[in-house]
């Protein structure tokens, strides 16, 4: 319906059109609650083929064990807006300054997405538009570094992220990298050693946050080394940006001049999101002139490295960091660190080497060749998945085996907890896997052999606690 601004009026261009019509209309436009109803019915009849396999991917999800730490499962209501009208609309530029006509109710999409993260995260400043985590992390770097600028960043077997630096990825192919590491006897981070590493090295940005760290990061220590040596500080949490959106991690927000996360594994759509606190409007020279770090920032994303937004994945953050704020969301983040606790501390006392002994957050990380001679992360993994367990292989730090195999396996308690398991299900979780990788016949690093009746018996277990548990 469109309205006249100044009178108030409605406006109807079919009473009085501006242009002839040639052939009269034949059908009647739809509300757009009867255009998106019924989405999945239309995509049966236009696409028998993609529809069967989203069917399965459905089915997959909701009868076997989601336990991938990196994963999350979004509302019903984030879905709605993804698969939405917003998705056709194209731009460029931010709120108010866009490239194109027709940003009136986009423009007020991304703004109430900002003020949603910002309330979320308590920050000065939120960019709503990177297309994924990666990104949120390549506009930093894209902001404040020029070719061949140094980054310190934590090593990519120890839980670094491949956009920190790694030499196969862009960053590690246009920025000298040096990695710190975790102590080879505790595997915790090293703060001292990372000072001292910093001292010599003088980066101009450090890196800190990572997908395989069980406990808390000391983000006020990491400031400090920042400081020390004049470097900037980025905590890329992407793991556990849900759990300090809820104060169950401390939160970097005021430490870092920068803080990134990919929005889907807390729980949101897919899509990144760059975050700053009382640093957003330090100045930063640039050719001559000073500009606030976060307009370097929103620079930097267009047209430095994305180009249009991606509007409905924006309107579908401004739906989830609604979520965030309500007491549903937020006590669920303690909850799933509380089943992540109960999952190491069983595995522990099936006498698994748990790395750290235990975890803070919603990760466990466990060393499966200490298990039994010729375990690997890769027939972990696969021989759980046989069994309706979905976990991943992970490298783990000073790991003898290379990516493909590894010695570890991460665990994460997201969607379980989500779909309401507790410690007493954790426990029922624990002696699933244990019984499978007890069980299971190893042939070399990579083959295997389960017994059928066996994984038929796991399998059914699993598919009745799951559905114990459906998918909310
Ligand atoms: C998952 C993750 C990313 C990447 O996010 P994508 O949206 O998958 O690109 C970056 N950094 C860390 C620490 C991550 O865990």
């Amino acid at each position: 319906m469109l309205v006249d601004k100044h009178t108030g009026e409605t406006l109807s261009r079919v009473d009085k059109p501006a242009y002839e019509i040639i052939e009269p209309a034949t059908q009647k436009s739809l509300s757009s609650e009867q255009y998106h109803r019924g989405l999945l019915n239309t995509l049966e009849d236009a696409d028998a083929d993609v529809h069967r396999l989203l069917t399965q991917e459905y089915d997959r999800q909701q009868n076997t064990l989601q336990l991938i730490a990196a994963e999350n499962q979004c509302s019903r209501a984030v879905l709605a807006a993804l698969g939405s009208v917003v998705q056709n609309k194209t731009t460029e530029g931010f709120a108010g300054a866009r490239f194109h006509g027709g940003c009136e109710v986009v423009d007020c999409l991304e703004t109430l997405a900002i003020s949603r993260a910002r309330e979320a995260f308590k920050a000065n400043y939120a960019n709503v538009q990177p297309h994924s985590g990666t990104s949120a992390n390549q506009i930093v770097l894209m902001a404040i570094l020029e070719k061949g600028d140094r980054i310190l960043s934590l090593a990519m077997d120890q839980g670094g992220h491949v956009s920190h630096g790694a030499p196969v990825a862009m960053a590690g192919k246009i920025f000298e990298i040096e990695h710190y590491h975790v102590r080879s006897k505790d595997f915790l981070l090293d703060y001292d050693a990372i000072r001292e590493q910093a001292m010599r090295f003088r980066p101009k940005l450090i890196i800190c946050g990572t997908t395989a760290y069980s406990r808390t990061i000391d983000f006020a220590r990491f400031r400090a080394i920042a400081d020390e040596v004049g470097a900037y500080l980025m905590a890329d949490v992407s793991h556990i940006s849900g759990l300090i959106s809820a104060g169950v991690h401390p939160s970097p927000m005021d430490h870092a001049h920068f803080t990134t996360t990919s929005t889907y594994k807390p729980g949101g759509p897919r899509g990144g999101l760059i975050l700053m606190g009382r640093d957003f409007d330090l100045p930063f020279q640039a050719a001559g002139r000073t500009i606030p770090l976060w307009e370097r920032i929103e620079k930097a994303t267009f047209p430095g490295f994305q180009g249009t937004p991606y509007l409905n994945n924006i309107a579908a953050k401004a739906v989830f960091f609604k979520e965030m704020l309500r007491d549903e969301y937020r006590d669920r983040q303690s909850r799933i660190v509380e089943n992540a606790k109960a999952l190491a501390q069983e595995f522990v006392r099936l006498g698994y080497d748990v790395l750290t002994g235990g975890t803070d957050n919603h990760m466990c990380l466990i060393n499966v060749a200490n298990l039994r001679g010729g375990l690997t992360g890769l027939i972990a993994q696969k021989s759980l998945e046989d069994c309706g367990i979905i976990v991943n292989m992970n490298r783990l730090p000073y790991d003898s085996h290379n990516a493909r195999i590894t010695s570890g396996m991460r665990l994460g308690t997201p969607i379980v907890t989500k779909n309401g398991m507790r410690p007493a299900e954790m426990q029922v979780v624990s002696h699933l896997v244990d019984r499978v990788l007890t069980h299971v016949e190893i042939l070399s690093e990579r083959e295997y052999r389960l017994d059928p009746a066996f994984r038929e018996g796991i399998r059914e277990q699993v598919y009745s606690l799951c559905n114990r548990f459906p998918m909310q």
